[in-house]
């Protein structure tokens, strides 16, 4: 297992140009160990401008935007075959950064790559369609794209989540500017080495890091960014939704989630007990689709439960680069606090901890942010722990009785984001899949199967969709131009 690493320090990218830092830097440091990874520029509201003022002059030349598709997707493939070739290094680092397991890392990164041949693909369809209204009077409605676009990301999936953003964006024709997480800007920066080397011409791809509060909210306010492509938090969505009102700029909000997992007792049980065990626990549960509330039909309650606790005690928690690590820990000591204040909450309303409870604080495990796989049973549903996002390992359980009250207790929270749902009976999943109010609902599997479809919140999980066609329209305007094409003399005669 290899244990160290030089940290390595990274600049702006604005104009197509490395500018160095002025000012202060942020370090970002591994959650396993507590050592630093890297250092990036806590940029100011002069660097923001510059790279919001390159994105649009490079948006408002048309040499993106005016370029063939196939030239946009050129780069986009270019791209993609930079993050393969470099995958061991991006992997590395994005564990280093964000504590995930080097598998899933290498997963998550092969995603993004897959993201962007996509997009790649898509920016060929970039179109419209062409009313007639008789054999002179025509109109063309076109697709052009939305502008310069403010991206900014979380660091639970940094790579992937930023590629759902950039792949779309690039394809329209649109320019960008990136604000990565505050705690994956290393891996992040390293990624848009990547694109520096493709033929994007210079302003097409800006990046400048730092903090939320300074940088993402100087790009959201900036009247020269035409749109914001958010995901993080349903506070932060909330608050980016008021300040892009300054210019009425267009959003995309992929916020926070409350997923559920329905397991009926007619499943298959043998791939539901798997599934549910991972859905909550990779990534420690920080993952927005996890399936935090676990929902088991009361006939089969007790023997389910028996072997998931059994196989969530089984998952072996550790440094993300030690290949028997299958959890790692929490990214940052803010997110520890989280979290462990949540299983307190839990525990004083009175829902039961049958597995974990705590962070690990011994051994090697005592320098990170680690914290057991922890299952509550007794729960009731105006519990914290059961209606707010924890973003942690830890799933509340809950019984049902039958689809209706698997729908009841499934909408009873604020989010709408997705869900699983286990069972064999066609009527069941139909009855359940149309009846819960989420954006995705995964039937018999968890996660989708590729970027062809959209991926998007109901109520507070977000506004508009990602991935997919429907991803694709979200960074374009529609425009109507109305022909005439008899001359004036003739109309007139008419
Ligand atoms: P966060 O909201 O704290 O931060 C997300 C990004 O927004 C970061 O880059 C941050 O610097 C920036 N930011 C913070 N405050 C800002 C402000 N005032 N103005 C502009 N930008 C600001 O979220 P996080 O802790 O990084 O990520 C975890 C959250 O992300 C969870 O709630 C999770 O559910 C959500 N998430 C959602 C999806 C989805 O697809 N729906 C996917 C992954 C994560």
């Amino acid at each position: 297992m290899q244990t160290s690493h030089e940290a390595r320090s990274y600049s702006n990218f604005i104009g197509g140009a490395w500018r160095d830092p002025h000012g202060e830097t942020l370090e970002s440091r591994n959650p396993a160990t507590g050592e630093l990874v890297s250092r990036a520029p806590r940029s100011s509201s002069a660097e923001v401008d510059a790279a919001v003022d390159a994105a649009r002059e490079a948006f408002d030349s048309g040499v993106w935007s005016g370029k063939r598709p196939s030239e946009r997707a050129r780069v986009l493939l270019d791209a993609s075959e930079a993050v393969r070739s470099g995958l061991d290094e991006l992997s590395l680092l994005l564990t280093l950064e964000n504590g995930k397991p080097l598998a899933d890392a290498k997963g998550e990164l092969l995603n993004a790559a897959n993201v962007l041949e996509y997009f790649a693909s898509a920016a060929r369809h970039v179109g419209g369609r062409i009313p007639r209204y008789g054999s002179s009077d025509v109109s063309l409605v076109v697709h052009e794209p939305v502008g310069v676009c403010a991206l900014i990301v979380p660091w639970n999936s940094p790579i992937s989540l930023l590629s759902w953003k950039l792949g779309p964006a690039l394809a329209a024709g649109c320019t960008v500017v990136i604000k990565p997480s505050e705690y994956t800007s290393g891996v992040s920066m390293e990624f848009v080495k990547l694109l520096a080397k493709t033929a994007a011409p210079p302003g097409v791809v800006n990046a400048v890091t730092g903090t939320g509060d300074a940088v993402g909210s100087s790009l959201v306010k900036n009247v020269k960014v035409d749109k914001v492509s958010f995901t993080g938090s349903t506070e932060t969505g909330r608050r980016i939704m008021e300040m892009a009102s300054v210019n009425l700029k267009r959003i995309n909000l992929e916020c926070g989630g409350k997923s559920t997992d329905i397991i009926f007792d007619d499943a298959n049980l043998e791939l539901a007990l798997p599934s549910a065990v991972w859905s909550i626990f990779r990534s420690a549960g920080q993952s927005c689709n996890a399936g935090s509330r676990l929902l088991v039909q009361d006939t089969i309650y007790e023997s389910f439960m028996r072997r998931y606790r059994n196989a969530a005690g089984a998952i072996r928690v550790g440094n993300g680069l030690d290949p028997q690590t299958e959890m790692g820990p929490l990214v940052s000591d803010r997110q520890l606090e989280r979290v462990v204040s949540y299983i307190e909450s839990g525990r004083h309303a009175g829902a039961k901890v049958t597995l974990g409870g705590k962070r690990i604080t011994q051994g090697a495990l005592a320098r990170g942010f680690f914290v057991e796989p922890t299952i509550f049973e007794d729960v009731t549903r105006d519990m914290k722990v059961f209606q707010e996002e924890i973003f942690g390992p830890v799933v509340c359980v809950l019984p049902f009785r039958d689809e209706d009250d698997a729908i009841s207790i499934s909408n009873d929270t604020k989010y709408g984001l997705a869900g699983d749902l286990w069972s064999r009976s066609m009527s069941r999943i139909m009855k359940v899949s149309q009846g819960v109010r989420t954006g995705t609902v995964w039937v018999n599997r968890h996660l989708n199967p590729g970027p062809e479809v959209p991926f998007g919140g109901y109520k507070q999980s977000g506004v508009g969709r990602e991935t997919g066609m429907e991803g694709l329209a979200e960074f374009l305007q529609t425009k109507h131009i109305s022909l005439q094409l008899t001359d004036e003399s003739e109309r007139v005669r008419r």
